[in-house]
C-alpha cells in the first residue's frame, strides 16, 4: 500500500475538517504593528537572564509545573501560589481549561469581535461556539452572554481586537450567574485601567488569564499564566500536562517578574501616550479610532485590506480586519515608539490624499 492511500483510512477527531492552521502572521516587514507585542523590547533582567542561563542545564527537564516561576507570579499578583497556573504562552491555559471545563459537545459564548483563538481552540476541543453582540456602550452584553444558554463564557479585557475593556460589575454578575467556568482573557492587563483580580475574591468558577507575551516583551519565550481558586487551577494543570514551559522562558520571566517592573510600567507609561498622540492624529486624518485600554488602536476604515496591503509594501505589518460586526472593515495597529508610527502615519496620509 503507498503511504498516500494509507492516509485516507485515517480519521482526525470530527470537526477537524472545519479547521485550518493558523495563518494570522503578517509577511516580512521592518516595522510589524501588526501582534501587540512589545517593540520596546525585552525587559533588561530578562536578557541577562537569558545571556547568564546555565547552558548545562538542558539536559534536564525544567520543573515540570514551574514551582518558582508560580511562586513569583503569586507574589507580583497578589495571590496565593495555589492559585496560580502556567503555560506555553496563554493560549495553552485557554486551551486546557475549556479542554477541562468543557465536555464535547458543549457550547463556549463570547462577544463578537474578539480574540480569533477562541473559535479555534474551542473547535478543536469538541465544543460550539456563540458569540453574541456586545451592549451599546461598548462593554459586555450580561444578558446576550448569559442567554446564550452556554457552559463556558469567555470574555476578553481589554478585548482583541478593539480594545474596549468590561466593567467589574458585569463580569461579577457574569460569574454569579453562570454554573459554569467563566475565563477572562487580560492579555493586556498592565495596560488597562481596571483592575480584575479582585473578581477571584469573590468567584471561585472565573479564571483569568495573562500571559508574558504583550507588555512583559517576551512573546517568542511562550510564557502564560493565568490565576483562579486553587480547585479550578488544579483540574487545568491536569488537563495541561507537564512540563509546558521551558527552562529559558521560566528563568527570563522570574527574572522580569523579580527585577523589571519598574521597567515595565515605565514602557507602558510611554505606550499610553504614544497612544493618545496617535488616536489624535489619525483623527486629524479623518478617521474614527475606537477607545483602547491596551497597547493597540482599533481604526474603523472601508479599504482597510488595501491599506495593509500598501504598508506592507513600505516595509510597515499592520492587521486588517473584515467586516467586524458592528464594526465594518478596520486596521489594528499596535502602539510603538513614536519614531515607528510616524513612518505608518505618513503612508497613510499619502494613501487618504
Ligand atoms: C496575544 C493574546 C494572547 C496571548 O497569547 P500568548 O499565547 O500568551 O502569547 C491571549 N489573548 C489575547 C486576547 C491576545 O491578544
Amino acid at each position: 500500500m503507498s503511504q498516500d492511500s494509507r492516509y485516507k483510512q485515517l480519521s482526525p477527531r470530527s470537526g477537524f475538517e472545519t479547521l485550518s492552521v493558523y495563518d494570522g502572521v503578517v509577511g516580512a516587514c521592518s516595522i510589524d504593528l501588526s501582534d501587540n507585542t512589545n517593540l520596546w523590547g525585552m525587559p533588561p533582567s530578562a536578557k541577562k537572564a537569558l545571556e547568564d542561563f546555565s547552558y548545562s542545564d538542558v539536559t534536564r527537564y525544567p520543573s515540570a509545573y514551574t514551582t518558582e516561576l508560580k511562586e513569583s507570579l503569586s507574589r507580583y499578583v497578589g495571590v496565593d501560589r495555589s492559585m496560580v497556573v502556567t503555560g506555553c504562552g496563554s493560549d495553552d491555559i485557554l486551551d486546557s481549561a475549556i479542554r477541562a471545563f468543557g465536555n464535547a459537545g458543549a457550547t463556549l459564548a463570547c462577544s463578537d469581535p474578539t480574540f480569533s483563538m477562541i473559535p479555534v481552540l474551542s473547535r478543536i476541543n469538541g465544543l460550539m461556539v456563540k458569540t453574541v453582540s456586545f451592549d451599546r456602550d461598548g462593554d459586555i452584553s450580561v444578558d446576550a452572554l448569559l442567554s446564550a444558554g452556554a457552559d463556558i463564557i469567555y470574555i476578553c479585557s481589554p478585548n482583541n481586537p478593539t480594545g474596549s475593556p468590561a466593567s467589574l460589575d458585569r463580569i461579577e454578575t457574569v460569574a454569579d450567574e453562570l454554573k459554569g467556568l467563566v475565563v477572562v482573557d487580560q492579555a493586556y492587563a498592565e495596560y488597562s485601567a481596571t483592575s480584575l483580580t479582585q473578581v477571584l475574591t469573590r468567584h471561585s468558577n472565573v479564571l483569568i488569564t495573562r500571559t508574558m507575551s504583550k507588555a512583559f516583551g517576551m512573546a517568542g519565550l511562550r510564557v502564560g499564566y493565568a490565576i483562579g481558586s486553587s480547585e479550578l487551577v488544579n483540574e487545568v494543570e491536569k488537563s495541561r500536562g507537564p512540563y509546558k514551559v521551558g527552562a529559558l522562558g521560566s528563568a527570563a520571566a522570574i527574572a522580569a517578574v523579580e527585577n523589571d517592573l519598574s521597567w515595565i510600567e515605565k514602557v507602558v507609561e510611554e505606550t499610553l501616550s504614544v497612544r493618545s498622540r496617535f488616536v489624535t492624529s489619525v483623527g486629524s486624518l479623518g478617521y474614527k479610532p475606537l477607545p483602547s485600554d491596551a497597547n493597540f488602536v482599533l481604526i474603523p476604515m472601508d479599504n482597510a485590506c488595501d491599506v495593509a496591503e500598501t504598508m506592507l509594501r513600505a516595509g510597515i505589518g499592520v492587521r486588517s480586519f473584515r467586516n467586524l460586526t458592528g464594526i465594518g472593515n478596520a486596521l489594528r495597529v499596535t502602539m510603538a515608539p513614536w519614531l515607528m508610527l510616524e513612518e505608518f502615519l505618513g503612508v497613510l496620509e499619502a494613501a487618504v490624499s
